[in-house]
């Protein structure tokens, strides 16, 4: 597996020596190689088949139980179920666009779902892109009049702004510059944040934040932009689904950005998985460079609150965000 699963997760140690997704053979499904997949077209939407996956993508196995459909490969296994949004890859959870579907002997995937999340998690290494980044923009949510979410213990801003600083500190440790776009208990608006975000030249952003729910809520999220044309993660409406914003540009930047810290989030503070998920924050939809929003747990649950309490878990939390970053980064290295 390529580097936005860490090496040494549970799913890949064993594994480490034997190779990377065969990509030679592949082609690039967005300019070539279409004749290759069976599409389906099913209520005007067009389906690939998880044998077309299996092949394209080099997995070794199939095995159905049920609606449940795994795909394995020496580094990857890729869980899937008919009816279902969910996806695992390597026990990272992702949301669909569209729920997995099956026709005859046949399980489909939507071709969406295959361009715009499967193929840039699966093969980072092949999406388009620029020189690496050398900024990142951190963003602590909220600040000032905004408190954002109400914690048990404390308010989302100051979590947020402390988590950012950690982050700050680790990734200059690592040789990347940083901006940030509030270093105190100020509110820069949201605009103001998107501005900062598209002047930094050859940069991502990374926006901090957490999360508020019912007092069992737990886990983490992260967000990438909603591509065009889909419907938001975990919502019914389809608000702007056909409007293509400014984010978009980066989309599978941003899908493997989420991925890569969402899952060394998952492996390094074994938090509750809520998902790899897509909506149209506004912050998402103004920036021209690659994005995310993480959500590092809820403060209105006593128990997760009690951990982000305390700076040893922040510290912790920024440490896995900073790790997720340089997975991402050599991931999109290899080519
Ligand atoms: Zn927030």
């Amino acid at each position: 597996m390529e580097e936005l699963f860490p090496l040494n997760s549970r799913f890949c140690t064993r594994r480490r020596a034997l190779g990377l997704i065969a990509g030679g053979a592949a082609l690039a499904l967005a300019s070539r190689g279409e004749a290759a997949w069976k599409l389906v077209t099913l209520d005007g939407q067009e389906y690939v088949t998880v044998q077309g996956i299996k092949e394209f993508y080099k997995f070794t196995a199939v095995e159905r139980s049920g609606a449940t459909v795994a795909l394995r490969s020496a580094r990857l296994v890729l869980r899937l179920r008919s009816g279902s949004q969910e996806m695992y890859v390597n026990g990272v959870k992702f949301m669909l666009s569209l729920p997995v579907t099956s026709q005859g002997n046949d399980v489909l995937v939507s071709r969406i779902d295959l361009s715009k999340l499967i193929d840039p998690v699966l093969r980072p290494s092949h999406i388009a892109k620029g020189p690496p980044f050398t900024t990142v923009v951190v963003d602590p949510g909220h600040g000032g009049h905004d408190s954002g979410a109400r914690g048990v213990f404390g308010n989302e801003e100051t979590y947020a702004l402390d988590t950012s600083l950690r982050l700050a500190r680790l990734l200059q440790a690592r040789g990347l510059k940083v901006l940030m776009t509030r270093t105190r208990d100020s509110y820069p608006s949201l605009p103001q944040r998107v501005a900062a975000a598209n002047a930094a030249p050859s940069s991502i952003f990374v926006s901090v934040h957490f999360n508020s729910g019912g007092s069992n809520a737990q886990g983490v999220e992260t967000y990438a932009l909603a591509p065009q044309g889909t419907n938001r993660s975990r919502k019914e409406d389809n608000e702007n689904d056909a409007v293509r914003f400014r984010g978009n540009s980066r989309d599978s930047e941003n899908i493997a950005l989420a991925t890569a810290v969402h899952a060394s989030m998952l492996y390094q503070l074994k938090a509750v998985d809520r998902g790899v998920l897509r909506d149209r924050w506004f912050l998402l939809k103004g920036i021209q460079t690659p994005g995310i929003l993480v959500e590092g747990g809820f403060i209105t649950s006593p128990a997760e609150c009690a951990k982000i309490h305390t700076p040893q878990y922040r510290e912790r939390l920024a440490g896995s965000i900073a790790a997720g970053i340089m997975n991402y980064r050599n991931a999109l290295r290899r080519s």
